[in-house]
């Protein structure tokens, strides 16, 4: 007997990976995600082979007819949406002075529109449905500090937080709860193709950026990790009304309340 169902965008690398393979675990039904398809189906065939339960789709969280048609297939093959990982990603860093407008409105693209399409899709099927449901963003600790290189990536990630509190307050009469989950440096693909960027940038080097910019400002000088992450994604996949709309912070106290 499935718990439920749960999309996860993003979901074939990662943080969202590590999701969707936990979820499935616990007895979800999950649909990965991504607009990387063949990597998605990958870990989908490697789901079913296990027995669990997953799909994968193409979606590129930027495209509202491509988000449309993801969740559309999500409710053709499993009958609900009962929760959605808006987590899909990119960070692009430059200098603020030379940031090109184009890799701005890129992580526009991604962060806000992405962020937005996709709650909105589930949202829109949590509440026809009747049965409400929870929509978690992977925010940041850059939704509450300022970091250098990272002017967009702090904005949007600022407003993917202001947005779940929004969305919590409306979806509330409809018993669709908000979260926003906001890992500090987590060792994934993601990170380690800015580690020589950031090394270039601020003239230092990688082992430099690791220690004296990722990890600097924690109280134990730790990563999070991919399983952090999956953890408190278990644990809001069990009805945490008491917590809708708000931000949950796992930072090693990196930006403490
Ligand atoms: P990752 O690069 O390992 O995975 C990101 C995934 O997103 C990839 O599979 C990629 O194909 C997919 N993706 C990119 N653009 C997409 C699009 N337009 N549509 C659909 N999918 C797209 O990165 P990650 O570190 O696992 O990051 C996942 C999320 O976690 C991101 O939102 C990121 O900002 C956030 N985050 C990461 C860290 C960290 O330190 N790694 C910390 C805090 C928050």
């Amino acid at each position: 007997m499935l718990k439920g169902t749960i999309l996860i965008t993003g979901a074939a690398s990662g943080i969202g990976k590590a999701c969707a393979e936990r979820m499935a675990e616990e007895g979800w039904a999950v649909v990965v995600a991504d607009v990387a398809l063949p990597a998605a189906e990958a870990l989908v065939r490697d789901l079913t082979d296990r027995g669990l339960t997953a799909m994968a789709v193409r979606m590129d969280v930027s495209d509202e007819d491509e988000v449309e048609a993801g969740f559309d297939r999500m409710t053709e093959r499993f009958g609900s949406c009962d929760m959605v990982m808006s987590n899909a990603g990119v960070q692009i860093v430059h200098p603020f002075e030379d940031y090109p407008f184009a890799d701005w409105k890129k992580m526009m693209a991604i962060h806000a529109d992405g962020a937005f399409l996709v709650s909105r899709a589930a949202y829109r099927r949590m509440k026809a449905s009747g049965k409400g449901g929870r929509i978690v963003f992977t925010g940041s600790v850059q939704s509450f500090v300022g970091s250098k290189l990272k002017e967009p990536y702090n904005f949007a990630k600022h407003g993917v937080a202001g947005l779940a509190k929004a969305i919590a307050r409306e979806g509330a009469e409809h018993r669709i709860y908000t979260y926003t989950i906001c890992p500090s440096f987590v060792r994934t693909p993601l990170v380690d193709k800015q580690l020589p960027e950031q090394a270039a940038s601020l003239g230092i080097t990688e082992e430099q950026v690791i220690r004296d910019v990722m990890l600097r400002d924690t109280v134990d000088g730790q990563f999070t990790t991919v399983e952090d992450v999956a953890n408190t994604l278990v644990f809001l996949s069990q009805d945490q009304g008491a917590l809708t709309g708000q931000s949950i912070r796992l930072t090693h106290g990196w930006a403490m309340m």
